[in-house]
């Protein structure tokens, strides 16, 4: 994933799902969603992200959908990267 460095680049902030409506902003995308996450799997602010505040609802939305159909995790307890790590 890209959440590793740029996550708070103090670039010009704006919202990715205005400036390139092909980005998929659904549950069924998972991958696109984690940009949106800490990696504990909490949902970042928009002031931190730059997305507009009606994309940024549609995250929540979208992320919570995920997190029911399993496709992404609630808590860091429930990711298996965190697992790992803490066994090493
Ligand atoms: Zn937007």
């Amino acid at each position: 994933m890209s959440f590793t460095k740029r996550k708070f680049a103090p670039r010009r902030k704006y919202c990715r799902f205005c400036e390139n409506p092909e980005i998929p902003l659904n549950y069924k995308h998972p991958e696109v969603l984690n940009d949106f996450v800490t990696d504990r799997g909490k949902i970042i602010a928009s002031r931190m992200t730059g997305t507009c505040a009606k994309h940024q609802r549609a995250i929540t939305r979208e992320v919570k959908r995920a997190r029911q159909m399993a496709l992404m995790f609630y808590t860091a307890t429930h990711s298996t990267d965190v697992l790992k790590k803490s066994r090493i």
